[in-house]
C-alpha cells in the first residue's frame, strides 16, 4: 500500500483536510490517535515512562498525567529525547501494524511532527497542508484557549513553513476558503489512486 505521510504545522488544517480523504473512502492511520493508545493503562509503554521519569507522571487512577510528564521534558532537552527514543518506535510499531490491516490502493499516515522527528517515520510521500503563519495562529487562536504568545510559542517549536515546503512531495494550499480544499483533495486523491496503481504493475 502507498503511504501517503500527512504534516504541517499547528491549525494548518490537517484534520480538516484527512475528512476530506475520509469522506473519499480513504483509510486515515492518525498518530495521535496512536500516541494516545500506546499509553493507556496497562499498555507496556506507561510502565517503561513511569520507570524512567517517576511515578509522579501518573495520576491517582494510575493513568498518564501529561501535563506533569510534559512540564518534565519541557525544559530539558535531553529528558525529550529519553522520551521520544521510547515513545516513537511504539508509535511506528503500531502505525506499521495499522497500516498492514488496511486493504486499500493507499492510506493517510497522519503524522503532525513527522518533520520534526529525528528518525522520521517511512513513508512513500509527504503530503504537507500548508498556509501562512498568520493565518495558522488566527484559526488557532479562535479554535483554542490560548494566548497567541502560546501559540507562537508552539510554532517557534515546529518545523518552519520553509523546512516543510522543502520536504514536500505534494503541497495542499489552505489559505482559501475550506470549499476550494475538497477540489484539491479530489484531484491527489486521484494522483494517488495512479501512482498506487503504477506501483503494483
Ligand atoms: P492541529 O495541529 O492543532 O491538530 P490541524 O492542522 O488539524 O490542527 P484543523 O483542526 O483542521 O488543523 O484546522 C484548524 C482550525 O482552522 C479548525 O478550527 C478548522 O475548522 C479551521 N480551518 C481549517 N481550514 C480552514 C480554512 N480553509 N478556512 C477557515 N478555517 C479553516
Amino acid at each position: 500500500m502507498l503511504k501517503i505521510g500527512l504534516t504541517g504545522g499547528i491549525g494548518s488544517g490537517k484534520s480538516t483536510v484527512c475528512k476530506l480523504f475520509a469522506e473519499l473512502g480513504v483509510p486515515i492511520v492518525d498518530a495521535d490517535v496512536i500516541a494516545r493508545q500506546v499509553v493507556q493503562p496497562g499498555q507496556p509503554a506507561l510502565r517503561k515512562l513511569a520507570e524512567t521519569f517517576g511515578q509522579d507522571i501518573l495520576d491517582a487512577g494510575g493513568a498518564l498525567h501529561r501535563a506533569e510528564l510534559r512540564r518534565r521534558v519541557f525544559a530539558d532537552a535531553r529528558l525529550k529525547q529519553q522520551l521520544d527514543a521510547i515513545m516513537h518506535p511504539l508509535i511506528y510499531a503500531e502505525i506499521d501494524r495499522a497500516v498492514q490491516h488496511l486493504r486499500s490502493p493507499y492510506g493517510i499516515i497522519a503524522i503532525p511532527l513527522l518533520l520534526e522527528t529525528g528518525k522520521r517515520y517511512a513513508v512513500d510521500r509527504v503530503l504537507v497542508v500548508d498556509c501562512p503563519v498568520e493565518t495558522q495562529l488566527q484559526r488557532v487562536l479562535n479554535r483554542d484557549q490560548i494566548s497567541r504568545e502560546q501559540a507562537e510559542a508552539i510554532i517557534a517549536t515546529q518545523a518552519s513553513r520553509q523546512q516543510r515546503l522543502a520536504a514536500a512531495d505534494d503541497v495542499i494550499d489552505n489559505s482559501a476558503t475550506p470549499a476550494s480544499l475538497a477540489e484539491r483533495v479530489k484531484s491527489l486523491h486521484n494522483s494517488y489512486l495512479f501512482l498506487a496503481n503504477a506501483r503494483n504493475t
